[in-house]
């Protein structure tokens, strides 16, 4: 989950930074810091989903993460994914039919949805996936479009 090494856009200094995504309390937050001896620092920041390319740099370096249930309780912790992903009905129903996986995506991403998961008092663990994801899990990343991410941030 360490930071993903950037260069510095826009200078020719050899300026170095780094991406990373980060939990504070239930909220998913990302960054982006740049130092260069020449221009100085410069920092990004965003809540919620980062941009598409430098997530699926995250993807390529750690891997999946999925969130599983660990409770029978299908409802709860589908209700409260759903509050913050903003699925339509049909999309949490089919997420239903997928239980107990309840998310696949960066291991930060899997952290924050156990954080609002556990808000709403089901348990759940986050575990990595193999290389090759398994039909299930793909299901699972796909109900969330790049689209969709990008109507959250
Ligand atoms: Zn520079």
């Amino acid at each position: 989950m360490s930071g993903i090494p950037l260069s510095y856009q826009g200078c020719d200094h050899g300026g170095k930074g780094s991406f990373g995504q980060n939990v504070v309390g239930a909220r998913l937050v990302w960054y982006i810091s740049y130092s260069c001896k020449s221009c100085g620092a410069k920092e990004e920041d965003g809540e919620s989903f980062p941009p598409e390319n430098l997530r699926n740099a995250v993807l390529k370096k750690d891997g999946y993460y999925k969130l599983i249930a660990d409770c029978a309780d299908r409802l709860t912790s589908i209700k409260a994914i759903r509050g913050v992903l903003r699925y339509p009905m049909e999309t949490a129903t089919t997420l239903l039919a997928h239980f107990p996986v309840l998310y696949v995506g960066t291991e930060t991403e899997a952290k924050w949805l156990k954080a609002v998961v556990d808000e709403a008092g089901a348990a759940s663990e986050v575990v990595g996936c193999d290389a090759d994801l398994n039909e299930t899990e793909l299901a699972v990343e796909r109900l969330m479009s790049e689209a969709d991410r990008q109507t959250l941030w």
